[in-house]
């Protein structure tokens, strides 16, 4: 568009809007058209601290999320015109793949200004196949906006995104999206907010009208109107004090109502808001606005209470209010010190939280800055990776668009280039901060040990210094598998590298190689790896083939076992022998949430007085480790029935004997071959993932789809809700293995009128039968169970 064309546009959208709005419409057309798409002032970049908000946007799939954050881009003059997911033109859902599928995959970040503010706002995927961005995007956030739908109140998904919210401690506030729809209900939503997230809603606004009727609302701090009179998807709201309008009675009187109750609730949630709340003797009249608005701040960020706003993102309604909400009631980076952070003072201090592969600039690096600022040309130090690396491009990033800058500061979000190591949850320090560990590195690599210092193991805790990383994110361990193959050897190089790339963004991809060389693919579901394959042909141009999906099984024991061996070792030329008992078991208990989290095996040892000798003092607590480390060897080599990992094993040590002058790798040798031979003489136990599901579906279907989920497909029932507003809801616990393909077949059964969503809930071990299935099912048939 040319400066003429929007000056006219400009001056339409003016003259249209109420006089009183006028400068502050025009000011950020003015700004949108200085800047263009994608480009940043200045101004935003030098943005304070305290007026930096990082904050994210979540929901269930379809609560309008991509739309929402479409409409405040438009409304904060980032674009010019509004993107729509159902035409495939939306600024955040970049990926050709999220266009042509209507959802979001990768958390897309961007920058925009709102009122003296800079938001960096990150929109995260529902899809409960990509949990590990939601993660991301969450380990980084200062707050998040969370968006429900006003027919389907809060649904599956919704729930498991505000757990992880609580998780990282991020305060939220609520925008009820689709108050256009026919069958949109406050009640409902506001209802689940307190039975399904046990959360107090805090409701900020009174909606005009409900359903097709909905016009506007009323503010219930300042008593101000807002309304969006056109009848389509409008721009042009106005807003009007509401004491003011004396045609408007009976509506203020109901305003009156509801904002003494909000006043109330406030006051239950926010000690300091009820002292004053007490000295104006509880008349809400009384109250003083910006002490009602300093309360609502801090019952968000305490998390003591949900702020509630309305609105219809498809019509553009009600955007702004948010918008608003972000700056007013959301913490900045320094309000909001995280515990977890290290205080590095003035010296650079970043957590990495994504990597995408770009064709033309390399791997770019997106970074949460906790402290100081990265500058173009900057060296600093992995902490995780022990390495030096130097940031060759500092960006601010808008999406899939990127403006160079010469610096970013603290408590901002950068993309940096030139970085080949780093990968996600890695912790980046100045060099200045990291001092002797820098010096390190500089003198093995004089020594000619360069690589070996590079590419130590990663560490959570530098020893023998005070430098600690941030803490990590919480990876999910995939569920799903495959093998992958090119057509022919000469395409395995591109295969490799694609695959290494694809990984190092995604920690929740993860690429093996199987006992016959062959590359394996792990990953959270179906669309997932679907998803993998499609970008591989498409953005690495590499037809890569892949074999049957198979679920990702662990192995542990059925029943405890005692063994005893011992080993003939050498060393130095000096033969002797190794003697160890080893009681194995199975971790107490038949379900399984936090496998890879647990340590592979719990270590403890017998009460002998040889033990007892062998096991104490500095020497003792070197062979422990040694023993211990032995023990994880073993666990970390393949299960002995199908090659899966081995898990949920407690070990105790009831008797050694061994020289006291022996090495500690010998005994960690030693140690983890009797674990080997302890598991292959056991009788095994496959642990499988269970799912947990919600399926929506008309009352006629429900007896054929819960006696297909309680027969064939091995699920147990968790709860059903008979009629809610789409239906009955059954939610339900089943085994993955037989959800393979169930979206098409639960499309079959009820003619496309049921919807459901899933989410990893446990491992369970299965039973004798169904081990038996799976394991011939293995052997036999390559895998294909179903
Ligand atoms: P996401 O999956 O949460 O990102 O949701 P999308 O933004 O992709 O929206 C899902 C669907 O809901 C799309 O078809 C949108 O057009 C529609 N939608 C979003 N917001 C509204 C709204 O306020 N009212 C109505 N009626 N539909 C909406
Ligand atoms: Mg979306």
């Amino acid at each position: 568009m040319t400066v003429q064309a929007t000056l006219q546009r400009l001056s339409k959208v003016i003259s249209r809007a109420p006089l009183a709005l006028a400068p502050q419409r025009l000011d950020r057309f003015v700004q949108a058209r200085h800047y263009g798409i994608g480009k940043i002032p200045q101004s935003m970049v030098d943005a304070p601290v305290e007026r930096i908000r990082n904050v994210g946007i979540m929901a269930h799939i379809d609560a309008g999320k991509t739309t929402t954050t479409e409409r405040m881009l438009f409304s904060a003059g980032v674009t010019r015109h509004s993107g729509d997911v159902d035409k495939g033109d939306t600024v955040m859902d970049y990926m050709e793949q999220e266009r042509a599928r209507g959802i979001t995959i990768t958390s897309a970040a961007i920058s925009f200004p709102w009122k003296d503010h800079r938001v960096n706002f990150i929109d995260t995927p529902g899809h409960v196949d990509f949990t590990m961005e939601v993660e991301r995007a969450l380990r980084v956030l200062d707050g998040a906006v969370a968006v429900y739908d006003a027919v389907k109140g809060i649904q599956a998904q919704s729930v498991t995104v505000w757990r992880q919210a609580q998780r990282y401690d991020v305060p939220c506030v609520a925008f009820i999206n689709k108050m256009d729809r026919p069958k949109a209900s406050m009640t409902r939503t506001l209802k689940h907010m307190e039975t399904k997230l046990n959360v107090t809603p805090l409701v900020l606004q009174l909606p005009l009208g409900v359903g097709p009727e909905f016009v506007g609302v009323v503010d219930l701090l300042d008593l101000h109107v807002t309304k969006w009179p056109g009848k389509v998807e409008c721009t042009d709201f106005e807003r009007y004090d509401l004491t003011q309008s004396s045609h408007e009675k009976d509506l203020l009187e109901q305003a009156l109502v509801a904002r003494q109750e909000m006043f109330e609730q406030l006051a239950e949630l926010d000690e300091a808001f009820m002292e004053h709340y007490l000295s104006v003797g509880g008349e809400a009249s009384k109250v003083e606005v910006d002490k009602a608005m300093a309360g609502v701040r801090r019952v968000a960020v305490s998390r003591s209470g949900l702020p509630v706003m309305y609105g219809t993102a498809l019509k553009n309604r009600g955007i702004e209010p948010v918008l608003d909400s972000i700056v007013k009631y959301l913490p900045s980076p320094t309000d909001l010190q995280k515990n977890e952070v290290p205080d590095y003072a003035k010296d650079f201090c970043a957590f990495v939280f994504k990597i995408v592969h770009d064709p033309n600039r390399g791997p770019l690096v997106f970074m949460r800055v906790y402290s100081g600022e990265v500058k173009v040309g900057d060296e600093f130090y992995n902490i995780n990776r022990h390495c030096v690396e130097r940031a060759q491009r500092v960006i601010l990033i808008s999406a899939d668009e990127y403006s160079e800058v010469s610096s970013i500061g603290a408590g901002n979000i950068a993309v940096v280039t030139g970085l080949k190591k780093a990968i996600t949850g890695d912790t980046l320090l100045s060099k200045a901060a990291a001092g002797d560990l820098v010096s390190t590195i500089s003198t093995a690599k004089r020594k000619g040990k360069g690589k070996e210092a590079l590419d130590l193991a990663p560490v959570e805790k530098t020893e023998g210094s005070s430098i600690t990383s941030l803490p990590g994110m919480r990876v999910p361990e995939p569920v799903f598998f495959c093998t992958v193959e090119v057509e022919s050897a000469a395409h395995q190089q591109a295969l490799d590298h694609a695959l290494a790339c694809l990984a190092r963004e995604d920690p929740s991809l993860r690429v093996t190689s199987g006992e016959d060389d062959e590359t394996i693919l792990s990953g959270m579901g179906e669309l997932h790896i679907e998803i993998i394959q499609d970008r591989l042909r498409k953005e690495y141009k590499c037809n890569a083939k892949l074999g049957p999906l198979q679920v990702a099984y662990r192995e542990t024991l059925a029943a405890p076992i005692r063994h005893c061996v011992t080993k003939k070792l050498s060393h130095n030329g000096r033969n002797f022998d190794v003697k160890l008992e080893l009681e194995l078991s199975r971790t107490p208990g038949d379900e399984f949430r936090e496998l890879a989290e647990k340590s592979l095996v719990e270590l403890t040892f017998g009460k002998t007085s040889e033990l007892h000798a062998l096991l104490t003092g500095e020497a003792g607590a070197m062979r422990i480790a040694a023993l211990r480390e032995g023990m994880e060897q073993g666990a970390r080599t393949v299960g002995p029935l199908l090659s899966f990992p081995v898990r949920c094993i407690d070990a105790k040590i009831t008797d050694l004997d061994c020289k006291t002058w022996m090495s500690n790798e010998l005994l960690t040798l030693a140690a983890s071959m009797c674990f080997s031979e302890a598991m292959a003489s056991a009788e095994i136990r496959l642990l499988e993932p269970v799912m947990h599901l919600q399926i929506v579906l008309p009352p006629n279907h429900f007896t054929t789809v819960l006696g297909d989920m309680t027969g064939p497909r091995r699920g147990v029932v968790d709860g059903i809700i008979e009629d809610d507003i789409d239906g009955n809801v059954l939610t339900a616990y089943a085994p993955l293995d037989t959800l393979r393909g169930y979206a098409s077949h639960i499309r079959r059964q009820t003619s496309g009128l049921a919807s459901y969503s899933m989410t990893f809930s446990h491992y369970v071990a299965v039973t004798p039968d169904v081990q038996k299935q799976v394991v011939n099912s293995m052997l036999f048939h390559g895998g294909d169970v179903l």
